[in-house]
């Protein structure tokens, strides 16, 4: 088995679509950035490339590159995801925590983890999606970011 982890921050800024766990909530403001933003696929993404001490998500969907504008971050796992099965693993499971002072994100969770587990081709049961507020502390907590956390389980394949 082996184990990884990830970490992910992005702005959130007026005019951009909120998106979270490859789902699009009505929101005034979404996260920044080269890609859709979605901190918490992103999160998952390195947790995988981090099991597999394949690198970042930088290394393998670098910032610049054109043909990652605007991507929807379920296609960079489905691109991760398709790594660690060639290197023989599956998924055991997917832990992650979202940091995000608004919008209410619970009423979310089942479509969010339904998203991730499907494109990891796992069981709804393997993905755990959590959130927490910073307690109006800091960037995150005034509205200007969000961030995400996840740990990645992967087991051999047999
Ligand atoms: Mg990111």
């Amino acid at each position: 088995m082996r184990v990884g982890l990830g970490y992910d921050l992005h702005r959130l800024v007026v005019g951009r679509p909120f998106v979270i766990g490859g789902l699009s909530i009505p929101f005034d403001r979404g996260p920044e950035g080269h890609s859709d933003g979605d901190a918490l696929t992103h999160a998952v993404v390195d947790a995988l490339f981090g099991a597999l001490a394949e690198g970042d998500i930088g290394q393998h969907f670098p910032p610049g590159d054109p043909s990652c504008a605007g991507i929807n971050s379920l296609r960079m796992l489905a691109k991760a995801i398709s790594i660690v099965n060639a290197r023989g693993y599956r998924v055991a499971n997917i832990d992650a925590v979202i940091i995000c002072e608004r919008p209410k994100l619970s009423p979310h969770y089942k479509e969010i983890r339904e998203n991730i587990a499907s494109v990891l081709s796992v069981d709804i049961s393997q993905v755990s999606i959590k959130s927490k507020t910073n307690e109006g502390l800091g960037e995150i907590g005034a509205g200007e970011a969000i961030a995400a956390q996840a740990v990645a389980l992967l087991e051999k394949a047999d």
